[in-house]
């Protein structure tokens, strides 16, 4: 009598992708759906990308498993000319998006997982599906939701031999948090100190709101595995595309990480792989596409924030990316006259009553009671605010 998995019983849906079924569904009978579940890029993908895509549609040939020789090339130059980062096209692992590159990555080390909480709903379910525990480590509101340090340390100092990989993700979803240079060297430090292996989650790199993301790897650049690609600052998410970025102490995982490729996705899609040295290019066209989507992301964010604040509603202005993480407690007591006690409780009412559709903090590891929802705010139309911003000169 064949059984399902136990890892995989229960599990449904990602989170983000049922919301968005759900939206869909809601507006397909008529009702009026703002879509700020689903974390989309609003952008179309740049003209240029577009046209290598088109250009290689035809290519169908089966690449190599650890992507084209010049993707790997143009990404280890991004990473070089954005971060000072020293990496070459053999550090590179080309994927079908970072989500399945972490699967593959979660399939092929022996340890913990360690992620902040609250982070994106999709680490911890693909730790489940292999039997991996994972370990929360609790961020706080007053520190905007960022992993401190010394919180770090305390973590790894309980059992110093363990083996770990820690995700930190910034510009971060859900919160849009990023970290200042110092907290990074802080992180840095501690990481270095337990030996821990970091995966800087940079998917929103391109999208922080004011200044220069600046990658974790900098300052510990032989444990930090840094994670990017086209679904973001490149508005291509559908297109699945991820790049990892070992440095050479850590080639044993790509290794590992390209067997299990090998043996289950083969590579990654031509057309889009070819696509994708033109949107990984040093190309002033693309860094003006991203310099416009950053400015509309900050601006609304900040937009949005002041918007909440003035509704008693506690949320931080948005460094990066394209989230809020907004705390609806101040709330609580007329919520609670409403029979709402909880956060899914609270977006299941909004949606119903509004047909907002926002998604719990506890998608994201906080606790079921907290009235925390992430809110993705991208239902606009960003082909119309980049040409508007373009054309109004009022630019970078
Ligand atoms: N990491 C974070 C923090 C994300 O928000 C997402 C997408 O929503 C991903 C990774 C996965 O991106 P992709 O698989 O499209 O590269």
């Amino acid at each position: 009598n064949i059984q399902l998995n136990l890892n995989v019983r229960g599990l449904g849906d990602s989170a983000t992708l049922a919301i968005n079924q759900t939206s869909a569904r809601l507006a397909a009978e008529g009702k009026q759906v703002y879509k700020l579940g689903l974390g989309q890029s609003p952008f179309p993908v740049p003209p240029s990308v577009v046209a290598a895509l088109q250009a290689h549609a035809a290519e169908k040939d089966y690449l190599p498993v650890r992507g084209l020789y010049a993707l790997r090339e143009a990404v280890a130059a991004y990473h070089r000319r954005t971060q000072h980062l020293d990496f070459c096209a053999e550090n590179i692992l080309v994927g079908p998006g970072t989500k399945e590159l972490m699967f593959l990555l979660q399939i092929t080390y022996y340890g913990d997982l360690v992620v902040p909480s609250p982070s994106w709903v999709s680490y911890a379910p693909q730790a489940q599906i292999i039997g991996r525990k994972v370990r929360w480590l609790a961020t706080q509101e007053k520190n905007d939701w960022r992993l401190m340090p010394e919180d770090l340390a305390l973590f790894c100092s309980e059992d110093s031999s363990y083996p770990r990989i820690v995700i930190l993700n910034y510009p971060a979803n859900p919160t849009g948090s990023t970290y200042p240079a110092a907290e990074l060297k802080a992180l840095a430090k501690v990481a270095r100190q337990y030996k821990v292996i970091l995966l800087a989650d940079e998917i929103y790199s391109g999208l922080h709101h004011q200044g220069q993301h600046v990658s974790i790897a900098r300052y510990y650049p032989e444990g930090t595995i840094v994670s990017n690609g086209l679904s973001k600052w490149c508005g291509a998410g559908g297109w699945r595309l991820g790049t990892f970025a070992f440095p050479p102490a850590l080639q044993w995982l790509l290794e590992g990480m390209a067997s299990v490729a090998s043996e289950t996705y083969t590579s990654t899609s031509a057309p889009i792989q070819y696509a994708a040295i033109e949107g990984f290019a040093d190309n002033p066209d693309i860094d003006h596409y991203i310099a416009l989507s950053r400015r509309i992301c900050g601006a609304l964010g900040r937009h949005i924030t002041k918007k909440l604040q003035q509704a008693d509603v506690a949320v931080a202005t948005p460094k990066g990316g394209f989230y809020l993480f907004p705390n609806f407690s101040a709330h609580a007591e007329n919520l609670r006259a409403r029979g709402i006690e909880d956060g899914p409780t609270l977006c299941a009412r909004l949606l119903d009553e509004t047909g907002v559709a926002i998604l719990p903090g506890s998608d994201f590891g906080r606790p079921r009671e907290e009235l925390t929802a992430r809110l993705a705010y991208v239902d606009f139309d960003g082909g119309a605010a980049l040409a508007a911003l373009a054309a109004s000169g009022n630019h970078p």
